[in-house]
């Protein structure tokens, strides 16, 4: 490796206590895990990749409990750990705009069950805008109460040149405000002439409330976005699902705090 400092080649000396590596000739001193989801732990980085694994090879994710028992460490940990696996799988498939030219993105508004927010006592605000391009599926967490708010997520996160289509009266009633708005396609029959299976984002809300229910028992509502991208992960790479781990694996995005706030505000448009 060609030194970013001096740019010679002399030998780097790992300083593996520390998590460094030094340019012995220079002394420039590299930290690899600087803004990666590692950067704050003092497990070791094969605790990571076991988690990793687990994660990538359950069909319903996995709890804190769960983990804290395969890993021995305590449960809040586990946690954590899996909060930060979580963002980093958010980090992996994030784009600036879903679909591209040509396209047509089948949307609809879904209500998961099981979502409360803490402190509130109304339940049942929780909306999830999903938008679906032959196999892959991708959400964003909304509010009931925030309507005026799902144009602007549609002209904003779906490409300018690509169709939108929903098959469902609720979600083009709610999205155009009960006005006109062409561009949101209305068309029922959408799936009628496709074969079954053709709806992906049915099938994601499927698996999606099935972990819920089965592993989490019930989410809390700030958490949600992250919750999704984990689902969406497995759920975009089903049909070659021997490749998650492999993908997990693949790239290390940064995590700068504002990486992370990009992430956060591009999947979860809740009023901060
Ligand atoms: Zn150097």
């Amino acid at each position: 490796m060609q030194c970013p400092n001096c740019g010679g080649p002399t030998k780097w000396i790992a300083r593996t206590r520390v998590r460094q590596i030094v340019h012995g000739k220079c002394r420039h001193i590299i930290k690899p895990y600087n803004d990666t989801i590692f950067q704050h732990s003092n497990w070791p980085i094969r605790y990571w990749l076991y988690a990793m694994l687990h994660v990538a090879n359950s069909k319903t994710s996995i709890d804190g409990n769960f983990l804290s028992r395969q890993l021995g460490v305590r449960e809040q940990t586990a946690r954590g750990m899996l909060g930060r696996i979580r963002l980093h799988l958010a980090g992996i498939d994030h784009l600036s705009v879903f679909g591209k030219l040509g396209d047509t993105v089948h949307i609809r508004l879904e209500r998961p069950r099981r979502i409360y927010m803490p402190g509130v006592k109304r339940r049942k605000t929780t909306q999830v805008l999903c938008m679906a391009v032959g196999r892959s599926v991708r959400t964003i967490v909304t509010d009931i109460a925030r309507p005026h708010r799902l144009k602007v997520l549609v002209n904003a996160r779906i490409h300018p040149e690509a169709k939108v289509v929903t098959d469902c009266h609720h979600t083009l009633r709610v999205v155009s405000g009960y006005r006109d708005y062409p561009r949101l396609v209305f068309d029922p029959l959408y799936f009628a002439d496709r074969e079954p299976g053709s709806d992906s984002i049915t099938g994601f809300m499927n698996s999606f409330a099935r972990g819920v229910k089965g592993q989490h028992k019930h989410l809390r509502m700030p958490g949600l976005w992250l919750f999704l991208k984990e689902y969406e992960f497995r759920f975009n790479r089903r049909h070659r699902s021997h490749e998650t781990f492999g993908d997990m694996l693949a790239a290390f995005p940064s995590f700068s705090p504002s990486v992370r706030e990009t992430l956060r505000a591009w999947n979860d448009d809740l009023p901060r």
